[in-house]
């Protein structure tokens, strides 16, 4: 009688919907050192006390247990990543992990050459960097730091060094929807993707307005001046829906991060500094793997946490958000993006 050999069920984390999350979000800081208004307010941010950040061997531990269940992309946002000291260390160390086959970074530009130079020669080569304007008195006005031509000529170092540079726009009535299309022609002369976004309800003030400039409102101004515009197809999990002139080197996007498009797809979990894991960023946090692993737990104990936290997922951002209605929302800075 022949013996029936069944193959071992991969190790990956599927939600209740079916949807395979092999994307991690990890914030290594609440900290940054600009103020942007739609993620925190000028003054009075309370950042987190150093002892409560995981320290590297802790999220070197967490990250080596996503990867073992499929989790092949993480993205190191913050706050501001590199305002966190040995982050490059860190980096360095996360790239040799098994399993994780793509590092990427978001950031707001105020990296050094240096430090770019050794994420090119760690390999590290995907980076979003949030930038709002190209004119430099709204740079100031939105990120309220005049530090508008370091970010630019970092900017412009990178696409020299043939990183895969993504500029993340989050577009404002009364803020900075005259840059729309100066971006647009950014990407005539560089091969950079320019992604606009809508704003969120994360900036830490708890007041927020329903944004008018949303996803249909951008796209219709830039059909307006751009009737040749083209849609690229996207990855299947991707927020972004994509364009490009025709002609030019560059491409860009629409977000609809506030309209919630493209929940369906949904394959990322985001991890806070403090050891927030959240299924949504609409949503409440499932559970604290800092607590658990200072509470003394085994690998199996996180794996088996973390199953029942995905096996929670909400269908999408806005059950996430109607579920902790009444909680106040915590700031972009303090959630990752
Ligand atoms: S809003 Fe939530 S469910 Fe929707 S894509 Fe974002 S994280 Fe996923």
């Amino acid at each position: 009688m022949p013996i029936l050999k069944l193959n071992p069920m991969p190790k990956q984390f599927i939600d209740p919907y079916g949807r395979v999350l092999s994307y991690l979000r990890l914030s290594v800081t609440d900290r940054c050192n600009f103020r942007c208004y739609y993620c925190m307010p000028e003054e009075g941010v309370n950042f987190v006390d150093r002892k409560q950040l995981l320290s590297y061997e802790e999220l070197e531990f967490l990250l080596d247990v996503f990867a073992e269940y499929g989790v092949n992309k993480v993205r190191i946002t913050g706050g501001e990543p590199f305002v966190r000291r040995g982050l490059v260390d860190f980096l360095s160390r996360i790239s040799q992990l098994k399993g994780l086959s793509e590092i990427a970074i978001t950031s707001n530009g105020s990296l050094s050459f240096a430090q770019i130079d050794a994420l090119a020669d760690m390999g590290i080569r995907s980076i979003n960097i949030s930038l709002d304007s190209l004119d430099k008195k709204r740079f100031f006005e939105i990120t309220r730091r005049d530090k508008f031509d370091e970010v630019y000529a970092s900017i412009m170092y990178m696409i020299g060094k043939g990183f895969e540079v993504k500029l993340n726009a989050v577009i404002a009535d009364g803020k900075n929807t005259q840059d729309i299309l100066p971006f647009i022609e950014l990407t005539k002369h560089h091969p950079v993707s320019v992604r606009f976004l809508e704003e969120m309800p994360f900036n830490g003030t708890g007041t927020f307005e329903v944004p008018t400039w949303n996803h249909v409102v951008i796209k219709g101004h830039i059909l307006n001046h751009y009737p040749t515009m083209q849609r690229l197809t996207s990855e299947k999990s991707s927020t972004s829906v994509n364009y490009q002139i025709p002609g030019y080197q560059g491409t860009f996007g629409i977000i609809a991060s506030y309209s919630r498009t493209f929940c369906g797809t949904c394959n990322r979990l985001r991890l806070s500094a403090t050891g927030e894991l959240r299924t949504c960023l609409y949503g409440a946090p499932a559970l604290n793997l800092r607590d658990l692993l200072r509470s003394g737990a085994s690998r199996d104990e996180v794996v088996r946490e973390l199953i029942l936290a995905v096996a929670k997922k909400e269908k999408d951002g806005f059950e996430a958000e109607a579920i902790q209605a009444q909680t106040p929302k915590k700031s972009m800075s303090f959630l990752g993006g």
